[in-house]
């Protein structure tokens, strides 16, 4: 077993082998510019582009053309909120979720600041949100409602669909941030009534620094990036063509593997679950268990400091909270906006299984998390 045990897939994934592997030839043989009509070499490289493009809309039931290419879903979350309310002329109203990623968020402050109201929505204790309240705060001048699909901390998965429903009939856009989801569950632009989303690559075994937002026919948005025109003027910039071909592949493959995966992540993180259940006290799941990503479990652990247990555990790779929120002092927001009380919220440690982890590693890190919690819990004053 390869130490330390990599439990921190939620942060980024291993790039699948079978994705590097179409990928390197775009670095030499095949290094052309998509954007380069008049030689061979660039045909080659728009054609893969152009392959790519149509994984990615199958895997998001969308159509090629709705699909803009970025650097990643930081990218793609600006140029929903952003563009959309540009789009709109400006000012309006929007609607989030104190539980979203910070792209989204900082994304809605700068907005505010630029002199569009917003609304943040608080979720309930189970991480859903209240799906009456977020009918009730859609104002005449909203413009766009955004709720991520699978939440990045605590991996909880909101009824899209039915947020999706409402947006409709109030006649508004819904941007949903699908990155945790994207490859894992059926995510369907059409079905689950999105008009705008947000995906990343290395999210799911692709390469980082690529990712695109899917466009749908309702949604109208103002470009963030000015330049040569590409992704028909909405991004413009030389696209990535290895990471757009890398990309393309763990869409193909997330594909195949989806429901299988879903299945033995979810035994395994059951299994790990239940281990700390058994074999320890005050063991506090955070967010709803029965809505929850597959791969998924944010777990508290009573009189226990959340940094000690990390310092003990060199031998795992596992985080307290986003990898975007580890580094800082301010703690969790998604744990705080769900009301998880502050000893609970310090001593949050999420852990994060992915199409590399075996049975073997989730019983070591079961039995690790075990020994220290009980070290550290003995040696209180
Ligand atoms: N949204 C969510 C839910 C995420 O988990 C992440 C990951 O960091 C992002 C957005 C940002 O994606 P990227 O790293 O591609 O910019």
């Amino acid at each position: 077993m390869q130490k330390p045990v990599y439990l921190d897939n939620h942060a980024t994934t291993m790039v699948d082998p079978r994705v590097l592997n179409l990928m390197l030839p775009y670095f030499d043989a095949r290094f052309g510019n998509a954007a380069s009509g008049s030689h061979r070499f660039g045909w080659e490289a728009e054609g893969a582009v152009e392959v790519a493009r149509g994984r990615v809309a199958d895997l998001a039931g969308a159509v090629p053309r709705e699909v803009v290419f970025t650097s990643g879903a930081t990218e793609s979350d600006n140029l929903a909120l952003k563009g959309a309310v540009e789009a709109a002329g400006g000012g309006g109203h929007i609607v989030t979720v104190a539980s979203e990623h910070r792209a989204v968020l900082d994304s809605a402050s700068r907005l505010e600041r630029r002199g569009t109201a917003v609304t943040v929505l608080r979720p309930r204790a189970d991480g859903l949100v209240d799906l009456d309240q977020l009918r009730d705060s859609i104002r005449p001048d909203t413009i766009l409602v955004s709720v991520m699909y699978a939440n990045n901390e605590i991996g909880v998965i909101q009824p899209v669909a039915a947020i999706g429903a409402i947006c409709r009939e109030k006649q508004v856009l819904f941007h949903s941030d699908a990155v945790q989801a994207f490859g894992k569950l059926p995510v369907n632009l059409e079905h689950d009534l999105i008009d705008l989303m947000s995906v990343t690559a290395h999210k799911m075994y692709g390469p980082k620094g690529v990712g695109a937002l899917v466009v749908g026919r309702r949604a109208r948005l103002e470009a963030q990036m000015d330049g040569g025109g590409h992704e028909n003027g909405m991004r413009s910039g030389t696209l990535n063509v290895p990471a757009i071909v890398g990309f393309g592949e763990a869409c193909a493959v997330a594909a195949e593997a989806m429901h299988e995966e879903g299945a033995r992540l979810g035994a395994l993180r059951d299994r790990l679950l239940a281990r700390l259940r058994t074999e320890l006290e005050g063991v506090h799941v955070n967010g709803s268990l029965e809505y929850r990503l597959a791969g998924n479990l944010n777990a508290s652990f009573e009189g226990v400091e959340g940094d000690a247990l990390l310092v003990a555990l060199p031998d795992l790779a596992v985080s307290a909270a986003s990898a975007c929120g580890s580094h800082g002092p301010a703690g969790s927001h998604v744990l705080k906006a769900i009301g998880v009380p502050p000893q609970l919220e310090q001593s949050a440690v999420r852990f994060g299984l992915g199409r590399f982890t075996t049975a073997e590693e989730v019983d070591y890190a079961a039995g690790r998390v075990i020994e220290v919690v009980r070290r550290l819990r003995a040696l209180r004053p």
